[in-house]
């Protein structure tokens, strides 16, 4: 299976979401929180897409790429797991460098709270990377899911209907 953004993402959120989603068991459609989310990234900065180009590289799809300042633009509407946003970022600019487009930076954007964060991938960011290819290839070879995260941002989750419909 090719690794998206997207896995990576979600490897930094929780590998029971990951697994669920990379096995297209999908409820993306029924989350309030998802539509909010697609709601900011289409209303945000709604000349955007004349600026910037989307660009897809061997299955990794970037949105946002201006391609004379090699700045990556990412939207995100909240700041909870901002590890997994940064980890996102840093994988798509590690897949422009593997390209051949060396020395791109990112922009993490979160318009309803005012603040931008910046990116870039180090040499300890590509060692990292190289690590969650192979652990995100290991949990998605696994049989079973992963076990229930149980942390507060479960009550967020597209999945928490699903995880927990028993309890
Ligand atoms: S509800 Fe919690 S355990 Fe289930 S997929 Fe979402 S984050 Fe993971």
């Amino acid at each position: 299976m090719h690794i998206t953004a997207t896995h990576i993402n979600l490897y930094h959120v929780c590998h029971r979401e990951l697994w669920l989603h990379a096995h297209e068991i999908r409820m993306e459609n029924t989350s309030d929180t998802v539509s909010e989310g697609k709601l900011i990234h289409e209303t945000a900065y709604p000349q955007r897409a004349e600026r910037y180009r989307e660009v897809v590289l061997g299955g990794v799809k970037i949105d946002f790429y201006d391609p004379k300042a090699k700045v990556v633009h990412e939207i995100k509407k909240s700041d909870k797991v901002e590890a997994a946003h940064l980890a996102q970022v840093k994988y798509y600019l590690y897949v422009l460098e593997q390209n051949g487009i060396a020395g791109a930076t990112g922009i993490i954007e979160y318009p309803t709270l005012r603040k931008t964060e910046t990116v870039e991938l180090t040499p300890a960011d590509r060692a990292a990377i190289v690590i969650w290819l192979g652990e995100i290839s290991r949990l998605l070879a696994q049989a079973q899911c992963p076990p229930l995260l149980n942390k507060p941002i479960c009550k967020q989750c597209s999945y928490f209907d699903f995880c927990y419909v028993e309890e």
